[in-house]
């Protein structure tokens, strides 16, 4: 049994920066995620994408924003279960919660955040037959590492933003790069948009529109695409299809826990502390919904601090918490580390 003062269930930015408020609060974290590796959407979607809207950030890429999220915490030396996903949770009589994953791990805490973000990731895939034969031998539904696709023949196939930011970035690093859609519109930014008719009349990308791939052919590993369009179907040779088509969001288990549920997202209490129906059990990032919610990374960190003061609370009935600075404060680790702004020097000037 993993014992801590607050489960966490996903590893995403807003779990990973619970860790650090809780830290601060002298909490204990332990971290669950489905995943094998910690970061949420920003790791496993976009890791080389950059963010515009972290605070004090002009640019970070996704996946440098996770291993800085990871750095700061680690002070407070997080637990992790990765790659288990939580299934079921049990309220036991002295009222903590044990956690249980799909491989049997158990986990014991008296406060669980759920920041669960999507929920476990299902890539929408398109409907060709022998697609799965496919998978990880050319046919890939998420683009992890873009140097795989160096100096290679890459077909992409989606509509929105995905499709055409990757077809963008790809176009100066594959050897060739079609992208597909089944209509001649787009949606997505303006600029992508713009940027791929740009590219398309410099003969970097092909564009073939409105059309659909209704066919895969390789011996082991994809070597061509069957592709409609209008009446005709055309053979097109590539090494790697990419169908970009989404992630369905699916809570997974988390929808069976009791939890007030709307439109796949937990509702909280926003004015307080973002607790769900059931005390103890919070839900924080892009997993939770209240009037005016924004699911962007910096919102999950607010949501985030206020939770800890909260939990703390439950932590510790009766006790007052008096917030502190970290520039006056400085911050202790579990680890036994500490960081501190340079104290004032008493000197005289003669
Ligand atoms: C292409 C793209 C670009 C984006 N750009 C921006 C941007 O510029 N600025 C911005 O602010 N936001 C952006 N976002 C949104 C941003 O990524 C999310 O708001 C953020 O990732 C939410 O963080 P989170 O920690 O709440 O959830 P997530 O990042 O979704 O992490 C949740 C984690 O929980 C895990 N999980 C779920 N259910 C379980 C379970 N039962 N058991 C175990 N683990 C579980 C998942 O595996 C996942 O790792 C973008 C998103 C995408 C897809």
């Amino acid at each position: 049994m993993i014992k801590t003062d607050i489960l966490i269930i996903g590893a995403g930015p807003t779990g990973l920066f619970t860790v650090f408020e809780a830290g601060l609060l002298k909490l204990k974290c332990h971290l669950i995620d489905a995943l094998p590796q910690a970061g949420g959407q920003c790791s496993e979607i976009y890791p080389k994408k950059p963010i515009y809207d972290i605070p004090a950030y002009p640019e970070i890429l996704a996946g440098d924003l996770t291993d800085k999220l990871l750095e700061q915490c680690k002070q407070f030396e997080p637990g992790f279960t990765l790659g288990e996903r939580a299934e079921t949770i049990d309220k036991q009589e002295d009222g903590t919660f044990i956690v249980t994953t799909n491989k049997g791990t158990k986990h014991q805490a008296p406060v669980v955040a759920i920041a669960g973000g999507l929920g476990s990731f299902e890539p929408r895939k398109p409907l060709l037959e022998n697609i799965t034969d496919y998978e990880d031998k050319g046919v890939e539904y998420i683009i992890k590492d873009p140097e795989i696709y160096r100096n290679k023949k890459v077909i992409i196939a989606g509509g929105g933003d995905s499709a055409l930011d990757w077809s963008i970035f790809l176009s100066d690093v594959a050897s060739e790069v079609t992208l597909i859609h089944r209509r001649n519109e787009f949606r997505g930014h303006l600029d992508s948009v713009e940027k791929v008719q740009e590219l398309k009349n410099q003969g970097k990308i092909e564009l073939i529109t409105p059309a659909e791939v209704v066919g895969l052919e390789g011996d082991n590993k994809i070597q061509a695409l069957l592709i409609k369009k209008e009446d005709e179907t055309i053979k097109k040779e590539c090494d790697h299809f990419v169908p970009l088509f989404g992630l369905s969001p699916k809570l997974g288990p988390i929808a069976n826990w009791g939890l007030e549920i709307e439109k796949n997202a937990i509702k909280v209490n926003n004015a307080l502390d973002y607790q769900t129906n059931i005390p103890g059990i919070f839900a924080i990032g892009d997993v939770n919904t209240y009037p005016g919610k924004l699911k962007l990374i910096l919102c999950g960190f607010h949501e985030a601090t206020l939770m800890c003061q909260a939990a703390y609370q439950i932590i510790n009935p009766g006790k007052r918490y008096v917030l502190k600075y970290t520039t006056v404060s400085g911050v202790d680790g579990f680890d036994g580390t500490r960081k501190e702004a340079p104290k004032a020097v008493v000197k005289k000037i003669e």
